[in-house]
């Protein structure tokens, strides 16, 4: 039953009746992993009558996959996703000792899945802390792979960590910057041209694809200037390079300026405007976070780099109701790995009580949809998601910060949603 999705000179070929890897979960993984496929499966009927289904396939990861095979990510997972290409996953409880960082980690850099990809929209009805969240629409591409979160760290005290330190005494001549050596911790930033390349080069695509305005480039260059410094301009340079008809960067506009003034500088941006050119802009992570927050409209897709990322999507996340309904996926655009998951984690407190929201799997749901090209469907999922919420029929979580809305447990949301399509 079903095929695989693969991909064909640079494109997915998706077959009507796609495989669908998925890992439930642990904790609330279990509560929201069938409801989704139930919403999709129902908007999929509705989009394509039957023409198109998902075959769901599910594997093992996790408590689930630990007590049935004796480890927490077995092999047989990865060769499904790699030979599926396209799947989804709920929460996974980080396992205490056994050798495993984080599963969502060894996911991530087994697939070198290196766009971490949260889109931020507001839907009418959740309450949000801004006065104006209807005028958030943003979609960050987090880089994945590298940073300071590429686990690089020597621990004050240790062995390795004085020889760390002595070769940048003896060796680098570094000095008077370590304040106290004797009892620093140390951590290294690897930041490249390929790493930061590709994500900047995923970011103004899908800007072009979907005719965003503009992308911003999100760093600290101001400080790190060989990492963060140097991502603002790689990202520069390829876009003028690469994308040289369809782009105008803050760069050529401050050239303009220099050259010929600031008049000649603002028509050039505006009819690039006009042109439908995407703008490149760069914004410096504090006065983003603050620019954010006043001016949402001036940003659409943020491109940045893993530590950044981390910060600011949790940050934009809150400015339209919290992670617990923030979708994420982590892509792969040369090779098409595409892992679509909730961005909440297994929420223990709630296992299997009914309060579990399964907004922010069914929000990935749907962004794994646009991504196979089934945008009708959807289409179906959002509009009925916003009905959802427009009329406060929602889960406790949303309850409680809803003047008047209507308590639904996470089974009677799900039909609620699946009567909206
Ligand atoms: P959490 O997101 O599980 O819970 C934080 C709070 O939010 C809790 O009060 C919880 O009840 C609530 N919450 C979360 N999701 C909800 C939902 N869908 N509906 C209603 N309420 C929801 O964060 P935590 O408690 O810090 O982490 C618990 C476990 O999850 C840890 O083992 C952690 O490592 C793991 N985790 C996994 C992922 C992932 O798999 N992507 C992400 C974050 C945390």
């Amino acid at each position: 039953m079903g095929e695989a999705i693969t991909r064909k000179n640079g494109t997915l070929v998706v077959p009507n009746n796609p495989i669908i890897p998925f890992i439930e979960g642990d904790g609330i993984g279990k509560d929201i992993s069938s409801p989704t496929h139930q919403v999709i499966d129902a908007a999929v009927e509705k989009a394509y009558g039957g023409k198109r289904k998902i075959e769901w396939q599910e594997v093992l990861a996790g408590k689930k996959a630990f007590e049935q095979t004796g480890t927490y990510l077995p092999d047989e997972t990865m060769e499904v996703f790699k030979k599926y290409l396209v799947g989804i996953k709920g929460p996974l409880e980080t396992p205490v000792g056994g050798g495993i960082r984080s599963l969502n980690v060894a996911l991530r850099q087994t697939l070198d899945l290196y766009v971490c990809l949260r889109p931020v929209r507001w839907f009418k009805g959740v309450p949000s802390p801004v006065r104006y969240p209807s005028m958030v629409d943003m979609h960050i591409f987090r880089e994945n792979t590298e940073d300071i979160y590429a686990g690089i760290e020597f621990m004050a005290g240790e062995e390795k960590t004085q020889k760390f330190l002595e070769f940048l005494q003896n060796e680098m001549g570094i000095k008077s910057q370590i304040r106290f050596p004797e009892s620093s911790s140390f951590g290294v930033k690897p930041v490249s041209k390929d790493g930061s390349e590709r994500l900047i080069r995923a970011a103004i695509q899908y800007a072009i694809d979907r005719k965003l305005p503009s992308v911003t480039l999100v760093h600290k260059g101001n400080i790190m200037k060989f990492t963060e410094g140097a991502f603002k301009n790689y990202g520069y340079d390829l876009a003028e390079s690469e994308f040289g008809n369809q782009v105008f960067t803050w760069r050529q506009y401050q050239k303009i300026e220099q050259g010929k003034g600031q008049l000649d500088a603002k028509k050039a941006l505006d009819q690039a405007k006009s042109a439908g050119k995407v703008i490149i802009k760069d914004v410096i992570t504090d006065a983003f976070l603050q620019e954010s927050l006043l001016h949402p409209f001036d940003h659409s897709v943020i491109a940045t780099l893993n530590l950044n990322g981390d910060y600011v999507s949790d940050q934009l996340a809150a400015m339209v109701g919290g992670i617990g309904i923030s979708p994420g996926a982590n892509i792969n655009y040369d090779t098409g790995f595409a892992i679509f998951e909730a961005t909440h984690g297994t929420a223990p407190n709630i296992a299997g009580t009914g309060k579990a929201n399964p907004s922010s799997l069914l929000l990935s749901g749907v962004m794994m949809l646009e991504y196979m090209g089934w945008t009708e469907a959807a289409e179906h999922v959002l509009d009925a998601m916003e009905h959802s919420f427009a009329k406060r029929r929602v889960t406790s979580d949303l309850h409680a910060m809803m003047e008047g809305a209507t308590l639904l447990s996470t089974t009677e949301f799900t039909e609620e949603v699946i009567r909206n399509i």
